[in-house]
């Protein structure tokens, strides 16, 4: 993915769209999350007095392990940067600043949908596919039996 500066200063302005495809940009991030898309990218680069400012957006697709239930989903993943460049430069190579971009927009706690209901603490059933045996009763927590006690 290169921007070739001459043809910005020339323009002016400079408006591009790209593909670079996702082994290009290996992520090197332990287990997951793992690109399995081809990465677009829109590029806007703008002289102003003598510098390039270029502005990048990316989208692709990760496929992450949900943190609560931990099965394996796709997600769209976007992303976006900001450079300055001096006009001196005759092209920039803008491939590092999108996998750090991309690794930056990683998501910390990935879930496979907003509403997950994770895994059983007791059976280890995933709740999604349905309740297991368990009943909700929380075994764990003292305090509930308490207030059975002094609540009814
Ligand atoms: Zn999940
Ligand atoms: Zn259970």
């Amino acid at each position: 993915m290169k921007l070739n500066i001459r043809e910005v200063m020339e323009a002016g302005t400079l408006d591009l769209t790209d593909v670079i495809p996702a082994k290009d940009i290996p992520l090197d991030v332990m287990d997951q999350p793992v690109l399995t898309d081809q990465i677009r990218v829109q590029v806007h680069a703008e002289n102003v007095d003598d510098e390039i400012l270029i502005h990048a957006q990316l989208m692709s697709k990760i496929r992450v392990r949900c943190s609560r239930c931990l099965e394996e989903s796709t997600s769209p993943l976007s992303a976006e940067f900001d450079m300055e460049v001096p006009s001196s430069h005759i092209v920039v190579d803008l491939l590092e600043e999108s996998r750090q971009a991309l690794l930056l927009a990683l998501p910390a706690m990935p879930l496979c949908r907003s509403d997950c209901k994770g895994l059983c603490s007791q059976c280890g059933k995933n709740l999604n596919r349905g309740a297991c045996g368990c009943s909700g009763e929380r075994r764990e927590n003292p305090f509930d039996k308490l207030k059975d006690i002094y609540f009814h």
